[in-house]
């Protein structure tokens, strides 16, 4: 029987025997105590299954549903059901959760939940390892007094979760950690740790390895290139040396080139992190700039420089002088005769600057944009061995924007043009008051 027949069962039995206690009442003339003595009994056995449903509830359902009669027996029934589904349904999803936790507790990487204030609500085993956290000595403490790094204070406090974080491990110096913060659940983070030692060591033996080979060729190619010099200037060689000589000395120049780029992006490489702090007049640097790519184009291009001299940079005065000549003198390399060329240096309208060079030159194909600043990456390999480039120019140029927490960015028309911006936020710019209204503006 369903709960509702039973419903309509009990008001049908209700108005039956109302009905004959009143008709008795009438009968025996004792309006009206029989209808009251029923209400009143009517009302008694409610109020004892109430009794009985207070008491097994309060026994958490544990205890057998009280045996009983009419819509009361409906009533402990349709509730116990409810209640043995619920075990049920709750046994299932205790067996999930601890399935999920040991699918967590076989990572190999280290997995730590927190709450919004950074304590640690659980962990894998693996992070133990990694960071020395144990459950459950460590629950509920915060996790920046485990791994103390400025680094990873500053990320947490700042909620700067995009970029991981790479640091060295509170555990053991030698372990080198990626961590990734994933907010979820409204204020929870999970914090996911790798152990990326293995590819670190490998990173900083490539590293190491270019830097000597670099170095180790520096010396040989300088007495080569002298020889060559010499040997180039002696007017009692034979005149089919010429030549040979000629083409020996101009790629051994090359070689030098390629190894002195090289060198400078492994000092790059070799001092991560931020650039120093000197205070840079990029408005006077670019109008130098400006001067040797004159001289580099030997009139072929017409060169504009347009530098804003309120705006002055925090930064490395020879990374940025080396990164915005590249750009600069590129843009001369790739523009033909009579092309025109645009040096800028001016705010960005949000609150940061831009340094751009816009030339009306060859331009570059779209797909070529995203891989241009890659270690040897060249649009045109045997025209860019004709110019004499290295392929290195714009690899040094981002590790030297990435130094000064800035970017790149290259818009390009094969065709038609290019313009390579240098982006700097607004805490690597400082805004000098300039009092001659006049002096504001330089156009070389
Ligand atoms: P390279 O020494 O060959 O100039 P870079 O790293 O400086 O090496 O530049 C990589 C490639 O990007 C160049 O080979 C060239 O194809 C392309 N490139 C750079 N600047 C420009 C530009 N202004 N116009 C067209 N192509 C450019």
């Amino acid at each position: 029987m369903t709960i509702s027949s039973a419903r309509t069962r009990e008001w049908r039995r209700l108005a039956a025997v109302l009905v004959a206690l009143v008709l008795a009442d009438y009968l025996l003339a004792l309006t009206p105590w029989l209808l009251l003595a029923g209400a009143c009994a009517y009302v008694a056995w409610h109020v004892y299954h109430v009794h009985l449903l207070a008491r097994w509830l309060a026994s958490g359902g544990r205890q057998p549903e009280p045996a009983t009669r009419g819509i009361w027996a409906q009533v402990f029934e349709s509730l116990g059901r409810i209640h043995r589904q619920n075990r049920k349904r709750k046994k299932r999803l205790r067996k999930v959760v601890m399935r999920f936790q040991q699918a967590a507790e076989a990572l190999p990487d280290g997995a730590i939940v927190l709450d919004a204030n950074g304590l640690v609500l659980w962990m894998n085993e693996a992070s133990s390892r990694l960071l020395g956290i144990e459950s459950p000595r460590d629950i509920a403490r915060p996790v920046s007094s485990f791994i103390r790094h400025p680094k990873f204070a500053d990320a947490l406090n700042a909620e700067a979760f995009d970029e991981p974080l790479h640091i060295s491990s509170p555990q053991r110096e030698e372990l080198q950690l990626l961590i990734r913060i994933v907010p979820y659940g409204g204020s929870r983070r999970l914090m996911v740790v790798r152990d990326v030692t293995r590819i670190h060591n490998l990173e900083q033996m490539r590293k190491d390895f270019v830097a000597n080979v670099s170095h180790e060729l520096r010396s040989p190619l300088t007495v080569i290139v002298g020889y060559l010099e010499a040997l180039e200037d002696d007017d009692s060689l034979p005149d089919e040396f010429a030549r040979p000589i000629a083409q020996m000395s101009q790629q051994a120049s090359r070689m030098t080139l390629i190894v002195e780029d090289l060198l400078q992006l492994s000092r790059l490489e070799a001092t991560p992190g931020a650039a120093s702090d000197q205070s840079v007049a990029v408005a006077e640097m670019l109008e130098s700039i400006a001067r040797d790519a004159r001289t580099l184009s030997e009139g072929a291009h017409r060169i504009d420089c347009h530098a804003d001299r309120e705006f002055t940079l925090r930064g490395n005065w020879n990374e940025l002088y080396s990164a915005f000549s590249n750009i600069a003198f590129n843009a001369v390399q790739h523009t033909g005769m009579g092309g025109v060329i645009r040096l800028q240096w001016a705010s960005d309208g949000e609150g940061g600057a831009r340094l751009s060079v816009t030339d009306t030159g060859e331009g570059i194909a779209e797909h070529h944009i995203a891989r241009l600043t890659e270690r040897f990456y060249r649009v045109d390999k045997a025209r860019s061995h004709e110019m004499g480039g290295t392929g290195l120019g714009l690899a040094i140029v981002k590790h030297v924007l990435v130094r000064h927490d800035a970017w790149l960015e290259v818009e390009s028309r094969p065709g038609e043009g290019s313009r390579f911006s240098c982006r700097f936020p607004a805490h690597r710019v400082v805004h000098r008051e300039i009092p001659d209204e006049l002096e504001r503006k330089a156009v070389a």
